[in-house]
């Protein structure tokens, strides 16, 4: 039963039923220990996984279904880009409603979802992101989070985002990321259970290791790695963070500048 309401609520026919759904949640959950600055509200607590109400420290947002990734990439951003002021277009690889529901309306932000295949509103573009149908040099910022493990051609699909963004612009970049070895692949893993037992997930093909820095590189990519760790503590428990949410901020170079 849960799993049917669930896929009902992924159905873009049902994003009426899904945006109250998610309201009325957000009020059963309405508190003052936690807070999602993904929609600003003040909770109890976030929730788990496998259930609609089960509680969690690092969950998913009940307002608007935040991931803990997601808290954390809001929180960056806000930090460290001017997305939320500098008139920019934005391009969303795999995009999340809990982020599009919010940039599609900031006066500021034109906002591009790209995805395989159209699960919802945040969706604008159906596309592969290994061959974008999207101009060059035509977007300021881009955000790829939890992207490019699902990618066989991870190299193609950065070579692409390098290619759409403006000489100048910044691409926010986040994997699975494991800091004490390299990047584990191997192309002959194809059975999704054994995808599942090696990489992590069913859909992954590959596990990153800090070697991603020079994949990023080679796409003509300046990066910076910003570690979860040194999140302050009581900043990660209050937005109820993860400790293994890194990001790559990666330049493209801008020559005239
Ligand atoms: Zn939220």
């Amino acid at each position: 039963m849960r799993a049917i309401l669930l896929d009902r609520l992924r159905d873009p026919r049902f994003a009426g039923l899904k945006k109250l759904g998610f309201f009325m949640r957000g009020l059963l959950f309405l508190g003052r220990k936690y807070k999602c600055p993904c929609c600003n509200w003040n909770l109890r607590s976030f929730v788990g996984r496998s259930s609609i109400l089960k509680k969690s420290q690092t969950g998913f947002c009940p307002r608007c279904n935040a991931k803990a990734r997601h808290r954390r990439h809001w929180l960056y951003l806000e930090q460290h880009t001017k997305l939320f002021s500098a008139p920019t277009r934005l391009l969303e690889i795999g995009p999340w409603w809990a982020l599009s529901r919010r940039f599609r309306k900031m006066a500021n932000i034109e906002f591009v979802g790209l995805d395989l295949v159209r699960t919802g509103s945040q969706v604008t573009t159906v596309g592969d992101v290994t061959c974008m149908p999207m101009e060059s040099a035509h977007f300021d910022a881009i955000i790829c989070t939890h992207v490019l493990e699902h990618v066989e051609k991870d190299r193609q699909a950065l070579s692409e985002l390098n290619r759409v963004l403006k000489p100048g612009g910044w691409a926010i970049i986040s994997v699975p990321l494991q800091l004490s070895r390299p990047t584990h692949e191997d192309p002959e893993i194809t059975d999704p259970e054994d995808r599942a037992r090696v990489f992590g997930e069913r859909g992954h093909v590959r596990f990153y290791g800090t070697d991603l820095i020079d994949r990023l590189e080679s796409a003509g990519f300046q990066v910076t790695l910003d570690l979860a760790r040194q999140v302050p503590n009581a900043m990660r428990r209050k937005y109820g963070l993860r400790d293994d949410e890194n990001i790559f901020h990666c330049r493209k170079e801008d020559p005239g500048a």
